[in-house]
């Protein structure tokens, strides 16, 4: 895989209350690595009367991981776990064999929702294994010339995550400053950058919010150029060797997988448990291809 640049907009849409960019899947690229699922919340304004809730939904085959940059979120899910988003802390959720969660607004939080939620696809390995759930409050932090560099996941310049990792991949929250600064990357990791504000020139090309900056694979680094104070989140990994199916909130690898599992979720089989949320459990109609039988 050679080193490229393909720019592409991301897709508005809409996630209980809240304006998402969705970065990635895209037509022709379904990951980055085990990436598979991009979705750049907000800056929203989260009042009274108005913030992110998402009931209870189910998920399989992927890893959830949310990172904000402003406000406050709450997961809950059907491990048992009640725990508080904030900016700066990294909430990771594995769904295996099956779980479901809901993410509310807090109630009490006034103020800007800004932030990002990713899914990972799980391997075959463990894709078929118990749900789990960690957060981290804290994270590694590595100084790169003009920028402090997060590492949510995996290993990147000197900082290793303790965030659980089924496979070769690494996501990074990057605050740069005004300038350059060099970032180390593997030759053997594709790259992708995702701008939340501001803008970044690299490679000849220039990224910003509402975009998806593919950087293909090959390259030993990276130089980012800067006009302002920008935030932006790099993820990579080795290109995911699995086809990967989706469809809703479901990962998996045949579209049998992802109609027996939507089968169970509508059956409210124990296979994704209970979630203790006063919002709705969420229920959408069978998968497209099912209508053909029908
Ligand atoms: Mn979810």
């Amino acid at each position: 895989m050679q080193p490229v640049l393909e720019i592409t907009e991301s897709r508005n849409t809409e996630l209980g209350g809240v304006t998402i960019r969705r970065a990635l899947p895209r037509r022709g690229r379904r990951t980055v690595g085990a990436w598979c699922f991009v979705d750049h919340m907000g800056p929203a304004e989260v009042t009274e009367t108005h913030g992110l809730d998402v009931g209870p939904h189910p998920h399989i085959g992927l890893q959830t991981v949310t990172w904000l940059l402003e406000g406050e979120v709450l997961h809950r899910d059907s491990l048992g776990s009640e725990q508080l988003i904030r900016p700066g802390e990294l909430n990771l959720m594995t769904a295996g064999h099956g779980v479901s969660h809901a993410e509310e607004a807090t109630g009490a939080y006034r103020g800007p929702l800004h932030g990002v939620q990713l899914w990972v696809a799980q391997p075959d390995a463990t894709r078929d294994g118990d749900p789990a759930f960690e957060h981290l409050s804290a994270l590694p932090q590595v100084e790169l010339d003009q920028c402090t560099a997060t590492v949510l996941v995996g290993d990147f310049a000197g900082g290793a995550s303790p965030a659980r990792r089924d496979t070769e991949h690494v996501g990074v929250d990057l605050r740069l400053r005004t300038g350059g600064t060099v970032v180390p990357l593997r030759a053997d990791f594709e790259y992708a950058l995702v701008v939340f504000d501001g803008t970044v020139s690299l490679a000849g090309g220039t990224v910003e919010p509402g975009h998806l900056g593919y950087l293909g694979a090959g390259r030993d680094e990276v130089r980012l150029q800067t006009a302002q104070p920008t935030r932006a989140l790099l993820i990579g990994g080795v290109p995911f060797p699995e086809q990967v199916s989706m469809w809703w909130n479901y990962v998996a690898r045949t579209q049998a997988e992802i109609s027996a599992a939507h089968a169970d979720w509508n059956a409210e089989s124990p296979r994704f448990g209970e979630v203790a949320s006063l919002l709705p459990r969420i229920t959408v109609g069978p998968p497209p291809w099912s209508a053909q039988h029908g």
